[in-house]
């Protein structure tokens, strides 16, 4: 029989190797796209921390910068008799300045308010905010905005400052002295909202929470940034509040994907497996199929050709002595004998493969039906030169049975254990009742089975694989017909068997009362 190319191995071989690499490829493609996934949501999520941190910075230091304009406009320096009213006026105009200083650029000394004991507390601590010098005089220019930021060791000091110029080109520093609760308060007025789904704070440099309590760097989400030109000695620091269940849904959805991740290959590789499995199964069922039509063939040919050998030198009238004649008729009549078993054999096999019989259950004695079938066959198998035993328990109980399919069963049993006995010509044939069952067995003394044989031999077409085994005539379908048969009844077939030693088929029909009986009981 020709192997279709579905089952060459090197084509099977290339299709799985060919899947498997896809496979390997597909769920690597698949681990790195949800890796990926999952870091561009970490990437989005602390992007969107930075852009909340970046646009609250930005907002906070536009609001200083557009009050310093105004601050700005509003100090006129060109006629110190209008000072006071200046002040006055910045100091309603933004309620965050607690103090305005005029200074003398060149050398910081105070031009107004006038210096007084009432004032001299809060000039010095103005005074001992900064030196002169860092607030780079000579470097910048009329009315730009500046902004001097410091930690003092018990407080934080704010304060904008403007050079201004008077019409006579004098120039006059004016410094407004932030009031550090106000500031907290303007924080505060931005800050408040993000609280609900952020960690908000703001420290300074030493990580001292100047505005509410400092966030914990540890969180991945976590995001930090400086003011850069107002109060920059300060660092605003955000991070959401579901942090760590943002972490944990990320976490579980890397779980989930890697699991079907896994899930998926395992069910390819099982396929395959089963595919792979199925295919030989198949591929040894060719070749079984094979062997069964040449081993049907040989055994139909050779009886066929006996019979044929001898009518044919019977006809022709060559044998005169009537003894030969008499053992010639025998031939053809045991001959032809085997070879309707053969085609009866055959035929049982199509119809029990259809489900075809099992169908006629009916009040069976076997032990009766056991000594029916011996009837026939023992002669045949004295004059073979087997001592034949037979043991049946008394008062076995009927039971419901397709009796021919029984009969089938045993006979193939039979048969067997006289194929193959080899030297020793001892059968033995029990039936005995045991746990609810009939027991019906039939034990040789010839070849016997390994035990990695006995597994196989209950496969349809299969035959021994020793060379004794194969000299010897068969088609492999007896023990299937056999062991389908016991399934039809809810029965088994058990085989204990030692290479050599020989062996015992043991066919297990169910004691079923028929039902006349059952009622009657
Ligand atoms: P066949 O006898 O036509 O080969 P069976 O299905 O009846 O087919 O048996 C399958 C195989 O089981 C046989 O080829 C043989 O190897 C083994 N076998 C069956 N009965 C016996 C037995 N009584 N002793 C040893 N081997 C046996």
């Amino acid at each position: 029989m020709k192997v279709p190319l579905v089952y060459n191995t090197t084509t099977v071989a290339v299709a799985i190797g060919v899947i498997i690499l896809s496979t390997a490829v597909l769920s690597y493609l698949s681990y790195h796209y949800t890796v990926g996934r999952e870091n561009l949501v970490e990437t989005s999520l602390v992007q969107s921390n930075i852009n909340l941190a970046k646009q609250t910075v930005d907002r906070i230091e536009q609001k200083i910068v557009d009050n310093d304009r105004i601050l700005y406009e509003m100090a006129d320096v060109n006629e110190p008799s209008k000072w006071p009213a200046v002040v006055d006026a910045i100091k309603k105009a933004d309620s965050n300045v607690d103090q305005v200083w005029f200074l003398r650029p060149d050398t910081g000394a105070l031009l107004y308010p006038p210096y007084s004991a009432s004032i001299a507390n809060l000039w010095n601590a103005f005074r001992a905010s900064f030196k002169v010098k860092e607030l780079n005089l000579e470097r910048i220019g009329i009315d730009q905005t500046h902004h001097l930021h410091r930690e003092r060791p018990e407080h934080y000091f704010f304060a904008s400052y403007v050079m201004k110029e008077d019409h006579r080109g004098a120039k006059v520093l004016v410094c407004f002295q932030m009031n550090n609760e106000k500031i907290i308060a303007l924080l505060d007025k931005y800050l408040r909202d993000f609280q609900p789904s952020y960690y908000v704070s703001i420290v300074d440099y030493e990580n001292n929470g100047v505005y509410l309590q400092p966030v914990s760097r540890s969180g991945k989400y976590y995001y930090e940034m400086r003011f850069p030109s107002t109060f920059y000695k300060w660092i605003l620091q955000v991070l959401p509040r579901n942090y760590t269940e943002i972490e944990q849904n990320v976490r579980n959805q890397r779980r989930t994907d890697l699991f079907f991740i896994i899930l998926s290959m395992i069910l390819i590789f099982s396929s395959l497996g089963i595919i792979y499995v199925a295919g030989r199964r198949e591929r040894q069922l060719a070749q079984l199929q094979e062997d069964f039509i040449s081993h049907v063939s040989h055994e139909l040919k050779t009886p066929l050709s006996l019979i044929r050998m001898f009518s044919e030198v019977l006809v022709a009238g060559k044998v005169k002595n009537d003894e030969t004649k008499q053992e010639y008729f025998g031939i053809i009549h045991r001959e032809s004998d085997r070879m309707s078993r053969l085609i009866e054999n055959l035929l049982d096999f199509a119809s029990l493969e259809r489900d075809a019989r099992g169908k006629h259950f009916e009040k069976t004695d076997i032990a009766q039906l056991v000594s029916q079938a011996l009837e026939a066959y023992r002669h045949e198998i004295q004059q073979q030169g087997f001592q034949l035993t037979v043991v049946v328990a008394p008062d076995l109980p009927v039971t419901l049975a397709d009796p021919n399919a029984v009969a089938m069963a045993f006979f193939n049993l039979l048969d067997n254990s006289v194929k193959y006995s080899g030297e020793k010509k001892e059968i033995v044939v029990r039936v005995l009742q045991s746990n609810g069952y009939i027991d019906l067995s039939v034990t040789d003394k010839g070849l016997g089975i390994s035990l990695a044989e006995q597994q196989k031999i209950f496969d349809k077409f299969y035959r021994g694989s020793n060379a004794a085994v194969k000299m010897i005539r068969g088609s492999g379908i007896g023990l299937s017909i056999t062991k389908r048969v016991a399934e039809l009844h809810g029965g088994d077939v058990l085989v204990k068997s030692e290479p050599g030693a020989g062996s015992t088929f043991t066919l297990r029909i169910p004691i079923r009362k028929p039902p006349d009986l059952a009622s009657g009981s």
